[in-house]
């Protein structure tokens, strides 16, 4: 897409808040935008206004280490992250901007006679529900990879994978800005630096937001706050099934460029890729204790790299660049939650956990729908907050990444 490397972003961002709008997004986040963009540009609704309490993309958005796939364990969430992973491949077009949108294929490594067979099914399941994913011997992951220490260091063996080829990285504040501008070209506001401090309700309806700059009117509000949407959805009593986990990553300096695929190991608990600077980005599992600390800890360092050299060994000549920490909204099922809340007006895009920068584009285009014809979206429709209270949870923690 090299038409759109040298094209600059054009953000126009409004002076005032208005006192009302027919929708608005609390969260400047990918979902967030993701909704306000396509209920512009689909739905021709366009009294949007976007909350944003620091700037678009300060959360995981921009925090994330950038792997769309859709290989996931339970139909419902192949068929979803599938149409997104879809939506991706096209977005940069729908966009006119250059996101970074690259395929490299995704390895997840086997190590175990268990894991063999859980990848053995996923790239069965995925097959059957309309995801390329297919299982993988030792010596075709080493042709895909060659950096792969078969071996796992003496202790964590090779023996086979799922291969995932759509398995991609986009650039995540090219992805938010894009969808900002492309909202904002449609009409849509976006308020940068306005927190919300409550949830206004009128009987059993939500109408509106007060904001650290004013009260907001609204038809319809939509939460998409990231690992913050609890303490909000509270302002209007709302108690979600929602746990608040810190999740770090690191890049270590830029390295040969080389490794091609994205390379994730659940026993080993890490992914890895590389970066179009040429660093290794790698991630791993949530913090175990919940908290909105973003501190960033030696002790996840050392564990993550060690066991990222057993399967990388290149890893070692590597130095750390730079490591951070997001806040995941984790649900005890570990699929997402989107749709109603119960209460009238009230909508919740949340349960993104470390997983949902591949889900922003579907997230937002079923969001849009439901809003725009007050129709929950069949796509969605397993992924309502009702479905703990009617013991339908749709448990995927082997699709998660983390532990
Ligand atoms: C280290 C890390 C690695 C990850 N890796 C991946 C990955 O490789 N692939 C993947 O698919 N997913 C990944 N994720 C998860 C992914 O980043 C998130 O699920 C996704 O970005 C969530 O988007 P969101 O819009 O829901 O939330 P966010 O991007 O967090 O946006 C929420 C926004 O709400 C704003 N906000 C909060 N409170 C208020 C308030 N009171 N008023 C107004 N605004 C408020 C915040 O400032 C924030 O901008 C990762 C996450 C982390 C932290």
């Amino acid at each position: 897409m090299n038409e759109f490397i040298e094209q600059k972003v054009k953000l126009r961002w409004p002076e005032r808040l208005a006192s009302g709008y027919e929708v608005v997004v609390l969260g400047g986040g990918g979902h967030g935008l993701a909704t306000a963009y396509y209920l512009a540009t689909r739905h021709g609704i366009t009294n949007v206004g976007v909350i944003e309490r620091s700037y678009i993309g300060s959360g995981n958005s921009g925090r994330n280490t950038t792997v769309i796939r859709a290989n996931y364990g339970v139909p419902e969430a192949v068929r979803f992250y599938q149409r997104s992973l879809e939506l991706y491949q096209g977005l940069e077009d729908a966009t006119g901007r250059w996101i970074m949108h690259k395929e490299k294929g995704l390895l997840w490594i086997a190590h175990t006679e268990m894991g063999l067979r859980a990848e053995r099914a996923r790239a069965a399941l995925n097959q059957a529900y309309g995801a390329e994913t297919q299982f993988i011997e030792p010596e075709e992951i080493k042709a895909i990879c060659p950096q792969i220490d078969l071996a796992g260091g003496g202790r964590y063996p090779v023996l086979g994978a799922s291969y995932h080829p759509r398995g991609a990285t986009a650039r995540h504040d090219r992805v938010v800005w894009s969808l900002a501008e492309g909202a904002m070209r449609s009409g849509v506001e976006v308020h940068q630096q306005t927190a919300v401090t409550g949830l206004v309700l009128e009987g059993d309806r939500a109408v509106g937001v007060k904001t650290t700059r004013g009260p907001v009117r609204a038809d319809v509000v939509v939460m998409a706050l990231g690992g913050q949407v609890s303490t909000v959805a509270s302002m209007a009593g709302l108690r979600l099934p929602i746990r608040s986990h810190p999740l770090q990553a690191f890049v270590t300096n830029h390295y040969q460029m080389g490794l091609d695929a994205i390379v994730a190991s659940t026993e080993l608990l890490f992914y890895a890729s590389q970066t179009a600077r040429g660093e290794i980005l790698i991630g791993a599992e949530i913090d175990r204790q919940p908290s909105y600390s973003y501190r960033s800890t030696f002790g996840f360092l050392s564990a993550c790299a060690g066991r990222a050299l057993m399967l990388l060994p290149f890893l070692a000549d590597l130095r750390v660049l730079r490591q951070w920490t997001g806040i995941c909204d984790m649900t005890p099922d570990f699929s997402p939650v989107m749709g109603p809340t119960g209460i009238d007006g009230l909508l919740v895009s949340t349960g993104w956990g470390t997983w949902g920068f591949k889900a922003i584009p579907a997230g937002g285009e079923a969001m849009a729908h439901l809003i725009a014809t007050g129709e929950v979206p069949e796509l969605i429709a397993p992924f309502g907050l009702d479905r703990f209270a009617r013991d339908l949870p749709l448990s995927d923690r082997g699709s998660a990444g983390t532990q």
